[in-house]
């Protein structure tokens, strides 16, 4: 038996999905187990870099990596950093070369150690499938769909059901297996499929934030504005809309036009740009309206986040997990859920090294303390923008007087920044030099220097 909890057996783990999440499983478990199989739905070994499968409509909008997504990336597959930028991405430090404006305040730049990256999602995932597909005892069985679970007469799992995708009518294959992990996407169906084998379903919790993306891609090179290689305007309810302008690989720039409720970018390119200058500072429009477009304007909606808690669940079955958007999947806007999904690859990884009790019932737990921050950052972000009443009026006046500290003084600044990019919990924007600097009125607050 490999290091793998004792409870289980060891011999094959199915992973349902080749995302972030699933690539992610897979490198780890290919560690505990003695094979791996990543089942996809979509066909993706002919992709070449860059490009998007179906199954991952994010493909065309603004892409990059929070600097835990970065740590906990590096963690699982060494060099990563270093092979993406060699192969094109942009490395990005945060501090000096990220302009961040929320209700009208530009989050004071400064240099810092935090480096990044912005590449494009199917970059990224090409990358780092290249590397998931390079360990040994991994098959890939794509344009293969999992369409239900097998069960022991005590319910617990015990393999998949899978067919040919988009042919969920034919006889379904059984792929046995002794740990599924559910890496599908916030569409997975794990819950349904449980319940159909007398299992509860797991408590869901919803927070609305109906923001429409809409992006396109042009060529402009990494420097077209300066030393900065990325910009974010976050929307506010005064002004429900953002945008994100951020370099990506193979000199290209992206533009993400994110409105909330009715508030719906346009798809024609005269009216894009349009929305664009409402929105974006001036240095940006100039280069917007002489940048060569390289793809059409796409679209995506995402109506709210969810997160589905299975730490909740008393008796959940042996032999099945849930990883990535498939257990929660945060608004996009706040560039989180790369770091949410490796992030539980790496508490499972810890889980499976320390076998002792329910499997299921500690990574759930493990699960949630990697995204329960975040979800809250976001959850309190998309409900200043989407409720009204007293109490989000209170969180976007909180937010933007923060923001109004951030642009004057550097600590504050820096603490944001490392909130944003998940370098600090977010609980560290309650220091008392922070709360004052947010608490005492402007006109006797002195100006900290740089
Ligand atoms: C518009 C947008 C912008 C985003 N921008 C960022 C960003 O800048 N930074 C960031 O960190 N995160 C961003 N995200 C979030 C990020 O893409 C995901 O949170 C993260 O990659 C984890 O995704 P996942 O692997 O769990 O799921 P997914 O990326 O959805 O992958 C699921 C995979 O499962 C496959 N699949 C689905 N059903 C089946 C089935 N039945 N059988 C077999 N295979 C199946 C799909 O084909 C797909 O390959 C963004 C998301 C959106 C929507």
């Amino acid at each position: 038996m490999r290091r793998a909890d004792r409870q289980i057996r060891t011999h094959h783990a199915v992973v349902l999905g080749s995302g972030m999440a699933g690539l992610s499983a897979a490198a780890v478990l290919v560690g505990h187990f003695d094979r791996v199989t990543l089942v996809e739905r979509d066909t993706v070994s002919p992709l070449t870099s860059g490009q998007g499968h179906r199954g991952v409509p994010q493909s065309s909008h603004a892409h990059g990596l929070a600097f835990s997504a970065v740590q906990q990336l590096e963690r699982l597959f060494p060099g990563l950093f270093r092979q993406c930028v060699t192969a094109g991405a942009v490395q990005m430090e945060a501090g000096s070369q990220g302009r961040a404006i929320y209700h009208g305040h530009t989050l004071r730049q400064a240099p810092s150690d935090i480096n990044t990256l912005l590449a494009t999602r199917p970059f990224l995932e090409y990358e780092v499938r290249r590397r998931v597909l390079e360990l040994p005892r991994i098959t890939l069985r794509e344009n293969t769909e999992a369409a239900g679970l097998i069960a022991d007469a005590s319910g617990d799992v015990r393999g998949v059901q899978v067919c040919p995708a988009g042919m969920t009518a034919l006889a379904p294959e059984n792929l046995e297996a002794d740990l599924v992990v559910d890496a599908t996407g916030r569409g997975a169906r794990s819950g349904a499929w449980l319940e159909r084998l007398g299992h509860p379903r797991a408590p869901e919790e919803r927070v609305k934030a109906d923001v429409t993306y809409a992006s396109r891609h042009f060529a402009l090179s990494p420097d077209v504005l300066g030393n900065d290689r990325v910009v974010l305007v976050g929307a506010t309810s005064a002004q429900p809309r953002g945008l994100i302008f951020a370099a990506q690989e193979r000199n290209t720039w992206v533009l993400s036009l994110q409105g909330y409720g009715n508030h719906r970018p346009p798809g024609d390119p005269a009216g894009f740009l349009a929305y664009a200058a409402a929105v974006a500072p001036q240095d940006i429009t100039h280069h917007l309206h002489t940048a060569t477009p390289v793809d059409e304007i796409t679209f995506h909606r995402f109506p709210c986040g969810i997160r589905r808690r299975y730490d909740k669940l008393h008796g959940f079955p042996a032999g099945l997990l849930v990883i990535g958007d498939a257990l929660c999947s945060v608004n996009p806007v706040y560039g989180s859920g790369t770091a949410l999904a490796v992030g539980q690859a790496n508490a499972l990884d810890t889980c499976l090294n320390r076998p002792d009790g329910s499997l299921a019932r500690r990574y759930f737990r493990a699960a949630h303390r990697v995204t329960n921050l975040p979800w809250w950052l976001a959850a309190c972000g998309d409900y200043s923008l989407t409720r009204q009443g007293k109490r989000s009026r209170l969180l976007g006046n909180g937010f933007q007087r923060l923001m109004a500290a951030a642009e004057r003084d550097p600590r504050t600044a820096s603490a944001v920044l490392k909130s944003l990019l998940l370098v600090e919990s977010p609980l560290s924007l309650t220091r008392p030099h922070i709360l004052r600097q947010i608490l005492t009125p402007a006109r006797v607050r002195q100006v900290s220097p740089a």
